[in-house]
């Protein structure tokens, strides 16, 4: 691969050190690939890259990368890099490099938490989500991610950094409009709508 920066400055811009690779959510058992290859049974060799672009560890299929390699077309899904869902900074504490997540507090009155996904210190996506502690349940209520960032995981990415925050909870989650966001929703294992809660938002201690 030719890298025309010359990688001397690193503007968070999609493309200056070649394509991204897609994330996902850091599991400790690791099955399959995005294709489904399985590697916990050595059938073939798997590698294990440091992504500088994210600065995140991940691994590459090398079952993946041959076929990569047939079709230029395809999707390059041959290496992807993990994420590990609950590290979670605050808000001026995360590192200005790399893939990270924030999270914000819930407005004052709100239910509401934010998380947001910082490539480089920018904002390539987001989160809300709203959870009860009386009724240990919590709606997703929004989830974007940047139109140069899509298909790559950072949505069901950040799916996870949200219920990461309250694993046990009943977790729902609106029907969006739109086939992009249906086709996104669809793949999320929440059932509609709970129980209407009224529950008055905690006070922020
Ligand atoms: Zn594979
Ligand atoms: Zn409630």
């Amino acid at each position: 691969m030719i890298d025309h920066t010359g990688g001397a400055v690193r503007s968070g811009t999609r493309g200056e050190f070649g394509r991204l690779i897609p994330i996902r959510p850091a599991t400790g058992n690791l099955v399959a690939c995005l294709r489904g290859h399985r590697l916990d049974l050595d059938l073939y060799d798997k590698l294990k890259p440091y992504s500088h672009r994210y600065r995140l560890h991940g691994t590459l299929c090398e079952v993946c990368r041959a076929q990569d390699g047939c079709d230029p077309g395809a999707r390059r899904l041959a290496e992807w890099a993990h994420l590990d869902v609950t590290v979670q900074y605050e808000p001026g504490a995360a590192p200005g490099d790399g893939l990270v997540l924030v999270a914000h507090a819930p407005v004052a009155g709100t239910r509401a938490g934010r998380i947001e996904l910082h490539l480089d210190g920018t904002e390539v996506g987001a989160v809300t989500a709203s959870p009860c502690v009386s009724c240990r349940g919590a709606t997703l209520d929004y989830v974007h991610v940047a139109a140069d960032y899509r298909r790559l995981g950072f949505g069901r990415t950040l799916v996870a950094a949200a219920t990461a925050r309250a694993p046990s909870y009943r977790w729902t989650a609106p029907l969006p409009d739109g086939p992009v966001a249906k086709s996104f929703r669809a793949r999320i294992a929440m059932r509609r709508n709970g129980l209407p809660c009224h529950h008055p938002p905690r006070m922020r201690s």
